[in-house]
């Protein structure tokens, strides 16, 4: 079926599939393969891909509007597009972004003299950016903090000739938000989170429109040999064929869960952009914060976000994370009953409260 043909919830279980064929499997199968016969397109698996890694795109692209190249990691994704960036290129960064794009920002001011601008996510100097800066970085939401991109207007702003728009779209999933829609070059991907969903995997994506940019994006995937495992496309395939059920759900209690929590005595402030999966909340400070982390038994005290298992962690407690408030805590909601998750929190808080005492 073409993409068009369909909503994206049906494209998410039908994209990449093999034609149907009397006694084939329904689903691309686990092929473990670096090297092949010669006598076709397909060679080796770095530079020629595999049935697997080519299914997943299909299914990333179809859903984004453009084409998705996948690579090893969401970094891998990150990097392949940052490091296109010349010596002495002007780069807008997101306030709280991803540490590790943070991270390959400051490598590249220290090697190759880049000139690197943090803003807040929602801050009206996006637009005047876009006429001056070579490449615009945005995460929205932004991570931990939750706040939103006007895209739209950022996308859509003049440019100056070859600047670029890359949006992380790891937290909004291309179901709640298609960039590539809104006039943004390149969609990044972290994989690992809510398209894979199970905690199992790492992989990412970036995706584009434009027909360079693909190239470039595959040039640079097969040159750094950032290429995705087999075992890992074919776990993301199978993992993303239920991203709307998953996301839908999760959203519902996540939204349910930030408006319980504002009423919480021990809460002190919520961050809720209104849709998604994920809900930051600030309770007291570092040491009530740890111990509420520390106390639930049903949620997964841990990092990353987007599995079907709701998880949290104390967001300051990371290096490099230290501007972030002491109190604040991530929590990713998963699909268990809204009920018993909020039953295990409110037992935490409980606990967290007796510390801050
Ligand atoms: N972008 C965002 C928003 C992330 O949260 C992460 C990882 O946490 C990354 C990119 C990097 O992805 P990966 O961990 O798959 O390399």
């Amino acid at each position: 079926m073409r993409r068009e043909e369909v909503s994206a919830e049906t494209w998410l279980v039908v994209g990449g599939r093999p034609a149907a064929t009397p006694g084939e499997p329904l689903n691309v199968p686990l092929v473990a393969a670096s090297t092949y016969t010669h006598g076709s397109e397909r060679l080796y698996t770095r530079d020629d891909s595999t049935v697997g890694w080519e299914a997943f795109e299909a299914v990333l692209g179809g859903l984004e509007g453009g084409q998705a190249v996948a690579f090893s990691s969401g970094m891998a994704a990150c990097a392949a597009v940052l490091n296109q960036l010349p010596t002495a290129a002007s780069l807008v960064l997101c306030d709280d972004c991803y540490q590790g794009v943070a991270g390959i920002a400051a490598e590249g001011e220290r090697t190759r003299a880049w000139r690197v601008e943090r803003l807040p996510v929602a801050d009206d100097r996006w637009v005047e950016r876009a006429a001056s800066a070579d490449m615009l970085w945005l995460e929205s939401p932004s991570n931990p903090l939750l706040e939103v991109a006007d895209l739209a207007r950022v996308c859509g702003a003049v440019r100056r000739p070859g600047a670029r728009v890359v949006v992380d779209n790891t937290f909004a999933t291309p179901l709640l938000q298609q960039p590539l829609h809104l006039g943004a070059d390149v969609v990044v991907h972290s994989a690992t989170k809510l398209i894979g969903g199970h905690s199992d995997l790492l992989m990412g994506a970036a995706v584009t429109a434009n027909g360079d940019e693909l190239q470039r994006l595959r040039d640079a995937r097969g040159l750094f040999g950032a290429t995705p495992g087999m075992l890992e496309c074919f776990l993301a395939l199978r993992g993303v064929r239920t991203l709307a059920v998953r996301l839908h759900h999760a959203q519902a209690s996540a939204e349910e869960l930030a408006a319980r929590l504002a009423d919480h005595a021990t809460v002190d402030r919520v961050r809720y952009p209104g849709f998604g999966t994920i809900v930051s909340f600030e309770i007291g400070n570092a040491g009530s914060a740890d111990r509420a982390c520390e106390s639930v038994r049903l949620i997964r005290h841990a990092t990353s976000l987007g599995g079907v298992e709701t998880s949290m962690e104390r967001r300051s407690a990371l290096p490099g994370q230290e501007h972030i408030p002491a109190g604040l805590i991530r929590l990713s909601v998963g699909c268990e009953s809204l009920e018993d998750i909020w039953t295990d929190l409110t037992a935490a808080l409980e606990a967290a409260s007796e510390e801050t005492e």
